[in-house]
């Protein structure tokens, strides 16, 4: 049998490394060296990429069908339901689809991020981040993400940023063994921005609102930098792309399912289920999901095809920086037609794309320009966080992919494990509105009263969810 080899981009998170995708019978992960994101690297959920491309079926209403079957059915229920109808895409498949996407949605575009609540003149600022060279110069770089767990390829950036100097300063729960000072979030007071610092947080459609216009601001009035990653692989290309396209956020998608006003929700390369919880999913009608991967969430409609690096179409990823997919694939623009009622053509929808860009080639080597307008002041006051336990979700690309990881474990501080007597290789108990569990504990330089987890354990209310606990 010969190799079918795909030039493709990881889909955990869009910092967009470069890979190749090896299938044989089975499929494997070769690195490729020449990406300009990640020079071959790939973190471990990149190198699990098998794990997640498992193939999907077409089904409606349980049963096995063509793709064309399924998706002349979701065009039909779409149409019967037209007027409650929702479409939801939060970026995690190609340009030239998710432009089809938006022409297919009309007026209710979910992408998942909560742009309506934030300021319009920082659009820019969230959905492209800074050249990944800007990193490596900058002179004291500020963390309000976990770099190991949550954008793994990064930490080769600020290693290389420290070795000519930087200072690196963490926000975060727990101690960053590469940062030269820690500050807990709860003590963001301590924190001391000039215009040479660099911050890097994270955006994502859990991101607490609040939070994100407390760090802009706190960027904005010491004249620091700002750049924000994100957890899906063209997550920038949605937001580039739909930036004058009226967005709904995940909120009103869940309030209007729960009014009744939406009745059937049509997902582009998007599981629901990470995000809307099983009891409002429920009330829907039809669930429709399109996809080339196995989503959690249970679906009236599935329409199955390629996986992203089969693909034909353009990501573009944090920098802004413009990737090609190597595969040949349009099945999932094929079905979108079908449910448009009319055929898109691809090489239509890719000039769009780079017509958006202001790009004449998709150029992987080089970064378009992007215009960067400041934002203005902006009020902001973040929530000061509870002095009672809470279980904080670290979100990883394995858990936003809802893909099975080791990390069956909390990290705690040695005062809970002195407070609570835990026992060492024991376990410990948590519980959070009527459910319990136990877990085995980690002991980390983590803050007072925090359990920090990297997988969703089922009683989160969100990524932080006060608890209780005990041995
Ligand atoms: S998950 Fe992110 S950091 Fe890890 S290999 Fe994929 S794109 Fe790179």
């Amino acid at each position: 049998m010969t190799d079918n080899v795909y030039s493709t981009i990881c889909p955990g998170c869009n910092f967009g490394c470069g890979l190749y995708i090896r299938e044989n019978g089975k499929s494997e992960v070769d690195f490729r060296k020449s990406s300009p994101a990640n020079a071959g690297k790939l973190c471990r959920f990149g190198m699990s990429l098998s794990r997640l491309y498992v193939p999907v079926k077409s089904m409606v209403d349980g049963k096995e069908t063509s793709p064309e079957e399924a998706a002349k059915e979701a065009a039909k229920r779409i149409s019967a339901g037209k007027g409650s109808t929702a479409f939801l895409s939060f970026g995690n498949t190609t340009s030239e689809e998710l432009l089809a996407f938006q022409k297919v949605a009309e007026s209710y575009l979910c992408t998942g991020a909560n742009f309506e609540a934030l300021p319009k003149d920082a659009y820019q600022t969230l959905s492209v981040g800074i050249p990944y060279s800007e990193i490596e110069a900058a002179k004291h770089i500020v963390l309000f993400i976990d770099p190991y767990e949550q954008y793994p390829l990064i930490v080769r950036r600020l290693l290389s940023a420290r070795k000519k100097g930087a200072k690196i300063t963490s926000v975060w729960w727990k101690d960053m063994p590469l940062a030269d000072e820690n500050i807990r979030p709860a003590d963001i007071s301590k924190l001391q921005l000039t215009k040479d610092s660099l911050v890097i947080a994270d955006f994502h459609p859990l991101s607490d609102v609040e939070q994100v216009k407390n760090i802009l601001s706190l960027a904005k009035n010491a004249g620091a930098k700002i750049t924000f990653l994100k957890p899906f692989a063209n997550s920038t290309g949605a937001y580039q792309l739909s930036k004058d396209v009226k967005q709904k956020s995940m909120a009103q998608l869940v309030e209007d399912i729960n009014k009744g006003t939406i009745k059937t929700l049509f997902c582009l390369e998007s599981d629901p289920a990470e995000l809307i919880p099983k009891d409002v999913l429920g009330k829907l009608t039809n669930l429709i999901i399109q996809t080339g991967q196995a989503s959690a969430a249970k679906a009236s409609v599935v329409i199955a095809h390629e996986p992203l690096y089969k693909k034909k179409g353009t990501l573009i990823n944090n920098e802004g920086r413009a990737q090609a997919l190597g595969g040949a694939g349009t099945s999932g623009l094929d079905a979108l037609g079908i449910i448009a009622g009319a055929k898109f053509d691809f090489n239509s929808l890719h000039e769009s794309v780079k017509k958006a860009l202001g790009i004449s080639a998709v150029d992987e080597f080089t970064i378009p320009k992007y215009d960067r307008p400041a934002y203005g002041a902006i009020q902001a006051q973040a929530k000061p966080m509870d002095a009672k336990p809470a279980l904080i979700d670290v979100y990883s690309p394995f858990m936003w992919f809802n893909l099975a990881d080791d990390n069956d474990f909390v990290e705690v501080n040695l005062n809970m494990v002195r407070a609570l007597k835990l026992l060492k290789g024991g376990y410990i108990k948590i519980k959070s509105n009527g459910s319990s569990l136990e877990k085995r504990f980690r002991v980390a330089a983590v803050q007072d009263n925090v359990l920090l987890a990297g997988r969703k354990f089922g009683i989160e209310k969100g990524t932080i969810t006060p608890v209780e606990v005990s041995r």
